[in-house]
């Protein structure tokens, strides 16, 4: 059974109503945070492959079940893979959602993220998320290391698999950090339909 969805609510409401305490998402997002893949064609391409299956929730963020080749297109950790892929009585079931392209590298942090490191000292940046909604406003601002004083933009310091900034994100839904990676495949499949590398992170909210 999919869940009944109006129009009205998106993909936001139906993560936050089947998920009280976040487990976590898997985050795949492109290597180059500038770039801006077409939405419409990776999600064909992703449904023709099997990672996505039939779409959950109209509205802005679209929703998608899971899809027949999902399972074999991300590696699990551990040998008991606990997947649900229909929501059960408010319990987290997995789920994929693709929100729209935004318009500048856009950084994706939660409670897991933490201090990212200047990529040339290793020095931490603490006040990071005081930062979040000048780089939010100000797409080309440079952050400049309070240790080593070289200035970089915030997407090339060290976030780890902890956070990242990204134009389109593939959020898979609910994946404990590190429970689940994607596979060569995986990453084969979304060059192909975008012409782009990708990377992939986690987030807990
Ligand atoms: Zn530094």
């Amino acid at each position: 059974m999919l869940p009944k969805v109006s129009a009205t609510s998106g993909g936001l409401d139906l993560a936050r109503r089947v998920a009280p305490n976040h487990t976590g998402r898997l985050v795949l997002t492109t290597l180059d945070p500038h770039a801006s893949p077409q939405r419409v064609l990776l999600v064909e391409m992703l449904a023709e492959k099997g990672f996505i299956g039939e779409r959950l929730a109209q509205g802005e963020v679209a929703a998608y079940a899971i899809g027949p080749g999902f399972l074999s297109l991300l590696t699990f950790a551990g040998c008991a893979v606990r997947i649900r892929s229909e929501p059960d009585a408010g319990a987290p079931f997995c789920h994929i959602q693709v929100p729209p392209v935004r318009e500048h590298p856009y950084l994706l942090a939660g409670r897991n993220t933490r201090a990212p490191r200047c990529v040339g000292c290793r020095a931490r940046l603490l006040d990071w998320r005081e930062r979040r909604a000048h780089w939010a406003s100000h797409p080309h601002a440079g952050v400049t290391c309070p240790t080593c004083r070289e200035t970089r933009p915030p997407w090339l310091w060290d976030w780890k698999q902890q956070g990242g900034f990204g134009r389109l994100f593939i959020q898979i839904e609910e994946i404990f950090p590190d429970e689940a990676t994607p596979t060569p495949a995986l990453f084969d499949l979304l060059i192909r339909a975008t012409g782009t590398g990708w990377r992939h992170f986690y987030i807990q909210d």
